[in-house]
C-alpha cells in the first residue's frame, strides 16, 4: 500500500498521470493530503467516487501513531511515535514568547555518535520517510492547545538531516509549499553536524535556514567529541559555510554546545571569533544538557557569561540558548527514542 503522504507534488503528478487521470487531480489530491489534512481516501469529498474506489486498493493516507506524550513544567511537550517497522522517533513542541517551534526528527537514531548527545549514544536505526517527517507535523497539531499554532519548524530532533538528504529535501519542498504544509522558508531551519557535501548542495536545493553545530574550535577537540570532524575537518566546514549561497538578510546559525573543561575556555571563545570571520552568522551558545551516563558537565554560569562576553564584544550576534524540556529529557541532545 502506498501512503499518499510519501509523494511530493511532482511525484504525485506522475502517479496520477500513470493512472490515466487528468493533471488537476494531482493538485486536488496533494491539497487534500498536505493542506487539508485528509485522514482517509473517503474524506476527500470532491474527488469522484469512481476515482476514490480506484485509489483504495493501492493507496492510503497514514499518519504516525503517538505512543506517549510528556509535558515539561516549562510547557515543552515531547512525543514518541511508533513507525510501521517498530522503530521509534521523538519530536518536541517548544513554546516561547512569540512562537511555537516544532523540533522534528529526520532519522530514527543517529550514526554520527557525538559524545555529548544521547541520540548519538543510542545508535542508528534508519532514515525517516517523507510521510514520517510530515507525520510529525500532523501529530503535533493534534497536541495543540486552544489558540496555539506551530510557527517554526527545526530539523533538530533525532538524526543528521544531511545524511537523509533526498528525503529531507522532499520534506522541505512540501513543508514550504503554500499548497502543501505552507510554512515560510524563513521559519524553517535545518541543523547539521557539518556534513560538508550536503552543505555544498543544500543552499541550491532549498531556501530554508541553515544551522551548523560547530561545538569546538580545534580539530583535536572537535574530532574527539564529534567523530564526523575526522571526515570533514573545521577548515573544510568553514570554507563550505563561507561559500554558502545566502539570500537577502539571511545568516547561518552557528550552534556551540558549551561543555565544562572541554570547549568553554576564554581561549576557545577567542578562537571562535577568529574562525567565524567571513561567515555571515548568528551564534547560539547552548550550555550542555546532562543525561544519565554522560561523561560531561555543564559549565557554571560565570564561564558561560565570560564566553558570551568575548564573542559579543567581538561584534557578533550571540545568545545563550536555554534548552526547554530538560525535566522530561526533551532538551537538545536528550532524545533517545525510548
Ligand atoms: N544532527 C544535527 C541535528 C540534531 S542535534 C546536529 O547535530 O546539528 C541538535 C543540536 O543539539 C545540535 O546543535 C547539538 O550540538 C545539540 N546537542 C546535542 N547534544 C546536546 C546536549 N547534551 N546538550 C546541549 N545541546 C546538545
Ligand atoms: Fe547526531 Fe546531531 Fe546528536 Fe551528533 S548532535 S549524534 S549529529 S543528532
Amino acid at each position: 500500500m502506498k501512503n499518499l503522504r510519501d509523494f511530493t507534488y511532482p511525484e504525485l503528478s506522475r502517479e496520477v498521470e500513470a493512472l490515466g487521470e487528468r493533471p488537476y487531480r494531482a493538485a486536488q489530491l496533494y491539497g487534500w493530503v498536505f493542506h487539508r489534512d485528509a485522514i482517509g481516501i473517503d474524506s476527500m469529498t470532491d474527488i469522484s467516487f469512481a476515482l476514490r474506489e480506484r485509489l483504495k486498493p493501492e493507496y492510503c493516507i497514514k499518519g504516525v501513531d503517538i505512543l506517549h506524550v510528556k509535558e515539561s513544567e516549562d510547557g515543552a511537550r515531547k512525543f514518541l511515535s511508533a513507525l510501521d517497522d517498530g522503530s521509534k522517533m521523538e519530536s518536541v513542541l517548544i513554546p516561547e514568547q512569540d512562537r511555537l517551534t516544532l523540533c522534528v526528527s529526520s532519522q530514527a537514531g543517529c550514526a554520527l555518535g557525538c559524545l555529548f548527545c544521547m541520540t548519538g549514544a543510542s545508535g542508528f536505526t534508519r532514515n525517516l520517510k517523507l510521510s514520517e517527517m510530515a507525520g510529525q507535523v500532523f501529530a503535533a497539531r493534534g497536541l495543540l492547545k486552544d489558540g496555539e499554532r506551530i510557527t517554526n519548524i527545526v530539523l533538530m530532533g533525532m538524526g543528521e538531516p544531511l545524511n537523509n538528504y533526498d528525503n529531507v529535501i522532499r520534506f522541505l519542498s512540501v513543508l514550504t509549499d503554500g499548497k502543501g504544509l505552507g510554512f515560510s522558508h524563513n521559519k524553517v531551519t535545518v541543523s547539521t553536524a557539518g556534513v560538508v557535501p550536503g552543505i555544498k548542495k543544500l543552499g541550491y536545493d532549498t531556501n530554508a535556514n541553515l544551522a551548523v553545530s560547530l561545538n569546538a574550535t580545534t580539530d583535536e577537540v572537535r574530532s574527539r567529541i564529534m567523530p564526523v570532524n575526522k571526515r570533514y575537518p573545521i577548515a573544510e566546514l568553514l570554507s563550505a559555510l563561507k561559500e554558502y549561497p545566502l539570500k537577502n538578510k539571511k545568516y547561518i546559525t552557528i550552534e556551540y554546545v558549551l561543555i565544562k573543561g572541554i570547549n568553554d575556555a576564554a581561549e576557545d571563545a577567542r578562537r571562535l571569533v577568529k574562525l567565524l570571520r567571513g561567515v555571515t552568522c548568528k551564534i547560539n551558545l547552548i550550555p550542555f544538557n546532562p543525561f544519565t551516563g554522560a561523561a560531561f558537565k555543564r559549565p557554571d554560569a560565570e564561564a558561560v557569561n565570560a564566553f558570551h562576553k568575548i564573542v559579543y564584544d567581538a561584534g557578533y550576534t550571540v545568545i545563550v540558548r536555554a534548552s526547554k524540556g530538560a525535566d522530561i529529557q526533551a532538551a537538545c541532545g536528550q532524545l533517545r527514542g525510548l
